[in-house]
């Protein structure tokens, strides 16, 4: 009985097509199955007489491992055929590179930040992050700006207590410096400024960078080429610049920073209002008072000073129409760069 299941099971195997998996496991399930051929042998065991039993059940056992092992071997081959027949189709390509991963971007507001560092710093400045909290000296008083100035409105400033506050430029940080160094003194201040103020281009949190220069002999004229050069560098060579007259506590005088204008390159659209001309900062030469009050002498240094946004350069750099889009960590938005 059991040799003739061996006869069965040898002359079935040599039948499977050895290429189907599917046709392998049909002969698995027909001998070694739940109700298979050799299961059912080890059920008949019952009938059997003391002595038969182990006789019989180990000769079972032997047909069962033989007939595991050639299954398993059948089973080898189907696999490896399948893949065979995958490789030949010729639909996978093994040389193609793999999916790439995502790492994300870097936010412009920083790229234009290192960019800034590394042009100022190239032409020996220094570089000062100040602090985010002031007092009213530092942000204010020291900075020639009276007590009936609007920018110290409580609608324009976060106030902490009545003599500190988040910083509303980084003009400040300058004093500290001024007061801490002697001339030449060439350094930017850099950072988060807080103004309560939010419409399409303001934010009541932004970037700000201001620069200072002071040693004997500083002028007007090297303060346009210094700006002249910087726009060149975040707007291209072709960049133009031009001055305005304007009005600033700290500086006198006071000029208003353009750039030619980045949609139309100067030639006037419903951008630049049809001037081809953008304003990017302020600047000026250090008013004598400042100067004053950290102890420099006025009749001996002179300086300049300019300050602008990064956001708004970034803004006008890439085209973006809403400064909150900077901060609102939109994906969508910030894989464009
Ligand atoms: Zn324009």
């Amino acid at each position: 009985m059991i040799s003739e299941l061996k006869e069965q099971f040898q002359s079935e195997l040599s039948q499977t097509n050895l290429s189907d998996e599917a046709s392998v496991e049909g002969l698995r399930l027909k001998y070694l199955g739940k109700k298979g051929l050799v299961t059912d042998l080890l059920k008949g065991m019952g009938a059997l007489s003391a002595e038969e039993r182990p006789v019989f059940g180990k000769q079972v056992n032997e047909l069962k491992e033989e007939v595991s092992e050639a299954i398993e071997h059948a089973k080898e081959k189907a696999a490896s055929f399948a893949m065979e027949k995958k490789l030949s189709v010729g639909k996978m390509d093994i040389s193609l590179p793999g999916e790439g991963y995502k790492h994300g971007s870097t936010h412009p507001l920083y790229n234009i930040r290192e960019e800034i560092i590394d042009f100022f710093a190239n032409m020996g400045f220094h570089v000062d992050l100040g602090r985010d909290i002031e007092t009213d000296w530092y942000n204010f008083e020291a900075l020639n700006t009276p007590k009936d100035h609007p920018s110290r409105d409580m609608q324009d400033t976060f106030y902490l207590s009545q003599n500190a506050m988040l910083r509303t430029h980084t003009s400040g940080t300058q004093i500290h410096y001024m007061e801490n160094n002697k001339p030449p003194i060439k350094m930017i201040a850099l950072g988060h400024v807080f103004r309560v103020d939010a419409d399409a281009t303001h934010a009541p949190m932004f970037q700000q960078c201001e620069g200072l220069v002071v040693d004997e002999n500083i002028t007007f004229a090297q303060l346009k080429g210094t700006l002249a050069l910087f726009a060149q560098k975040l707007f291209g060579e072709n960049a133009k610049t031009r001055f305005r007259p304007s009005f600033f506590p700290f500086t006198e005088p006071s000029a208003e920073l353009d750039v030619s204008c980045v949609f139309c390159s100067g030639n006037g659209c419903r951008k630049c209002k049809g001037t081809g001309w953008m304003e990017i900062g302020g600047c000026g030469s250090v008013d004598p008072a400042v100067f004053e009050n950290v102890g420099i002498d006025s009749e001996k240094y002179t300086g300049f000073a300019f300050g602008f946004g990064l956001d708004r350069i970034a803004m006008l750099r890439h085209h973006i129409p809403e400064i909150s889009l900077l901060t609102s960590n939109d994906q969508r938005f910030l894989e464009q760069f």
